[in-house]
């Protein structure tokens, strides 16, 4: 999935802009200081004049920018980046497993094979090697992909909600 496509609109979430991300990424591998100007609501990283966050729209007179990423925001694009690995991972070890069984049913299904041990290494290698990337490569990518971002999306979502309870009542 593009970068593009992460970040909708219409999700009520404005986390995270592709621009905060990556400096968010920076900073957990403590490549980049946690500092700079950020929306005062959605924390995207802010030029020095700007005025109208490009990102949700919130001018920096309606909301003070702040000079760092609170840490429960950081905390909330691990999670989030965590549950999509998580699930992407488990789409692809699923094609593995997949391409592991119908590899044996295969040699262990044609007589041939059955009688010729060289020869069933052979296929089921290919199956394995052939098959296996394929089927972790397109379960993983396509379908893990997805819905790991949906998942990841809607407890993000909740967090948020949550965040922004208690961030204005203070
Ligand atoms: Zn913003």
């Amino acid at each position: 999935m593009s970068e593009e496509q992460r970040y909708r609109p219409d999700d009520e979430c404005p986390l995270f802009s592709e621009r905060l991300e990556e400096l968010l990424v920076a900073v957990t591998r403590g490549e980049s200081p946690n500092a700079g100007r950020f929306c005062g609501y959605c924390y995207h990283p802010l030029g020095e004049w700007t005025r109208v966050c490009p990102h949700c729209g919130m001018g920096t007179d309606q909301r003070a920018p702040v000079d760092s990423v609170p840490e429960e925001i950081i905390e909330m694009l691990r999670a989030q980046r965590q549950t999509e690995s998580r699930i992407v991972n488990a789409f692809a070890y699923a094609g593995l497993i997949i391409a592991v069984l119908a590899g044996l049913a295969l040699v262990l299904g044609i007589p041939f094979l059955r009688a010729n041990l060289i020869w069933a290494t052979v296929v089921y290698a290919v199956v394995l090697l052939i098959g296996g990337r394929g089927l972790a490569g397109w379960l993983g990518g396509y379908y893990g992909d997805r819905i790991g971002y949906e998942r990841a999306r809607r407890a993000l979502r909740e967090r948020w909600a949550a965040w922004l309870v208690e961030r204005d009542a203070a």
